[in-house]
């Protein structure tokens, strides 16, 4: 089954249409558009002509942006598509560097797309007020910069017993959760995840799959929890020393 292909199989536990915008040089950003309500929000624009351009192309009306963090490369298209008649939810933790926010979040809090609601959830380390958006009723986790493909976020503004608190509560997520993460980084993670757990054949199994995609031009993205339980060293520490052993040696890594 090529990626595609896999893509609409996962995607159709929901009745959203979930699409993605290559930006920047690596950034995934995700429109998700309601069908029901005829609403579409879409998650971390790094920047506005691409996701304009998506949205129009489909007919459809960008009503909402949904921010994970402050990061320019998460945020850089917000004030564009903003004029354009969009409401910000982002962070409150975050409020004062992200001026275009209009709703700020905090945990427990939630937005809706239609009738679809999306949980916030905060997860602190890669920036100090990140958070993460889940949809239990769609199994959907737009995850930002906090857990990738085979990763997990570098520990700018939190330490490594808070991204390690974090992964703990994703990887409590059901198993057929799509992970709609931030960045196509999972060809350097893969290779940094078969050193980190040589012994692992599920993940040199992904690594060998994920260098085809690449080499192929596929994305690799989204993803799942189960895949991710299965071979993502940082969401499989099992304790924070162990995750902050491991955040030092990939920043050091050169694959
Ligand atoms: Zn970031």
């Amino acid at each position: 089954m090529g990626i595609d292909a896999e893509h609409r199989r996962l995607v159709m536990a929901t009745d959203l249409e979930i699409v993605r915008i290559p930006a920047l040089s690596d950034n995934y950003v995700w429109l998700v558009h309601d069908p029901v309500s005829d609403e579409t929000v879409v998650v971390d624009p790094s920047e506005a002509a691409p996701v304009i351009a998506g949205a129009a192309q489909r007919g459809w009306t960008i009503s909402q942006i949904w921010n994970t963090h402050w990061h320019g490369d998460h945020t850089g298209g917000n004030a564009e598509i903003k004029a354009l008649g969009a409401t910000v939810s982002g962070p409150v933790a975050e409020a004062d560097r992200i001026p275009t926010l209009d709703i700020g979040l905090r945990e427990g809090d939630s937005v809706r797309i239609g009738s679809h609601v999306a949980s916030v959830i905060e997860t602190p380390g890669h920036t100090a007020g990140h958070i993460v958006f889940h949809m239990p009723d769609d199994s959907v986790l737009f995850s930002g910069d906090t857990l990738f493909s085979m990763g997990c976020g570098r520990l700018f503004e939190g330490n490594a017993t808070q991204m390690y608190g974090n992964m703990q509560r994703i990887a409590a997520l059901p198993d057929d959760t799509v992970v709609y993460c931030a960045h196509e980084y999972t060809l350097a993670n893969a290779r940094y995840a078969v050193v980190a757990e040589p012994e692992n054949r599920a993940t040199g199994d992904r690594l060998r799959t994920v260098e085809a995609q690449r080499a192929a031009g596929e994305p690799t993205v989204p993803t799942t929890i189960a895949a991710e339980r299965a071979t993502n060293p940082f969401l499989r520490a099992t304790s924070a020393e162990q995750l902050a052993e491991r955040r030092a040696a990939k920043d050091a890594f050169r694959g």
